[in-house]
């Protein structure tokens, strides 16, 4: 049996077909352009591929309430021409697949916690630090959505006193953490893209001190049970170290767990199933679409 994938992305849209192993086949990546223009390109692309259902994780905002009449709708973005445009409806609806849609940061917790480095556990939460800041959250054995879903990428931080740019740059919130510690963030601050700066620039023990604020906001406020740091930014490897020594700083041994207090390096990680993880959702996205449709045929 095939499954498709989408992985919508600001930049790319990235579409594969996995099977019952949960092994991804095919894939291809088409640019980001206005939805009249990118969703008949990848309606084409899956059409022939014998796919029984669709799973997709994607950017925000977008509205997953199953039961709202605009679900699987982008909702107010600056991302031209993507507001209040359907998504998931036109592609399930010509492709005449069962369909269910996530954030890209849901579909990859669920797939680190299924499948990765949180696999067995129930709370964890995933982060991308790339482009964006965005983090997926399983708590209870449950994807997290809530109210519309979770932003942490926008959580308040304070502000470094080593920081030249502490103003930040998010234009809704300038000092959140996407505003100082993103891609972007990190370009405008030093002048110079986070690949190009070398390892012992004082840009990385600054950008380790907002994401290891990052993880203690996150410890203390969900008591997630592993915390697995992907994305561009987090390529750089060294960082791992610092953000960890960081976050027991900051914690001051108020928590007390073992693992924290003893094993920090198997706490705090690398995604487990490296960069897979948003497509590897997208798959088990789309085998509970296809199963869920097997049971109320
Ligand atoms: P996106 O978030 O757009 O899906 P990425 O996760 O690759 O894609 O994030 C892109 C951001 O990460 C850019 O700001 C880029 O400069 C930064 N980035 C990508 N690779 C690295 C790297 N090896 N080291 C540091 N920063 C990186
Ligand atoms: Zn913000």
């Amino acid at each position: 049996m095939l499954f498709g994938t989408l992985e919508a992305g600001g930049t790319k849209m990235v579409l594969s077909v996995g099977n019952e192993k949960n092994e991804l086949l095919e894939q291809t990546s088409i640019p980001t352009e206005a939805p009249e223009k990118t969703i008949p390109a990848m309606i084409d692309w899956f059409r022939g591929k014998g796919i029984v259902s669709l799973g997709i994780g994607t950017f925000g905002p977008v509205d997953l309430k199953t039961d709202s009449p605009t679900y699987g709708w982008i909702t107010k973005t600056p991302k031209p021409g993507w507001s209040d445009k359907p998504l998931l409806p036109p592609m399930r609806d010509e492709l005449g697949v069962p369909a269910l849609i996530d954030t890209d940061v849901n579909a990859a917790a669920l797939a680190e916690w299924r499948l990765g480095a949180a696999r067995g556990l129930n709370n964890c939460v995933y982060v991308t630090v790339g482009t964006g800041i965005g983090a997926g959250l399983v708590i209870e054995g449950k994807l997290v959505h809530g109210l519309v879903h979770p932003e942490l990428g926008h959580m308040l931080l304070r502000q470094e006193a080593k920081d030249p740019t502490p103003d930040g740059f998010c234009p809704y919130h300038k000092g959140c953490l996407e505003g100082l510690a993103a891609g972007p963030a990190i370009e405008k601050r030093w002048g110079k893209k986070g690949y190009e700066l070398p390892e012992d620039h004082e840009a990385w023990d600054l950008e380790a001190s907002y994401l290891a604020q990052m993880c203690v906001n996150m410890i203390c406020a969900f008591s997630p049970e592993k915390i697995i740091l992907g994305g561009g930014v987090m390529q750089q490897k060294h960082l791992f170290p610092m953000i960890r020594r960081k976050t027991l700083e900051l914690l001051n041994e108020y928590i007390q767990s073992e693992v924290i207090l003893t094993d920090i390096d198997h706490y705090i990680v690398e995604p487990g199933l490296g960069t897979k993880s948003g497509a590897t959702g997208a798959l088990l996205l789309a085998r509970f679409a296809w199963e869920e449709n097997k049971k109320n045929a």
